[in-house]
């Protein structure tokens, strides 16, 4: 069994021992403190091209974390979503990104 087989059949295990675990790359996990709404785990800013986990857009209002990147709620996308940008562009983009990482559109 590969390594990528192995995480997901440990994904599979907890999730079906109801003992949560790690949850899966997919599933919505954030709220929000302010409206109560549910996001996705990542979130990519469309200005500087970094994703970030959406607590740390939420923690400042949906500014994105970028030093001196003035990016805002209308230029952030959710990650996780195929038809969001990039992933609409790059499938091959992990499900789990590095924080801050530059993952451009192009
Ligand atoms: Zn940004």
């Amino acid at each position: 069994m590969d390594e990528a087989n192995e995480v997901s059949a440990r994904r599979t295990r907890a999730a079906a021992s109801g003992q949560g675990g790690q949850q899966g790359p997919h599933e919505v996990e954030v709220r929000s403190p302010d409206t109560g709404l549910r996001h996705h785990r990542w979130t990519w800013c469309q200005i500087g091209e970094r994703v970030y986990p959406t607590r740390r857009f939420l923690a400042r209002n949906w500014r994105c974390p970028t030093r001196g990147c003035d990016g805002g709620m209308i230029n952030v996308f959710p990650w996780e979503n195929p038809h969001f940008a990039p992933r609409q562009r790059h499938p091959e983009y992990p499900d789990d990104p590095l924080e801050g990482g530059w993952y451009p559109i192009l």
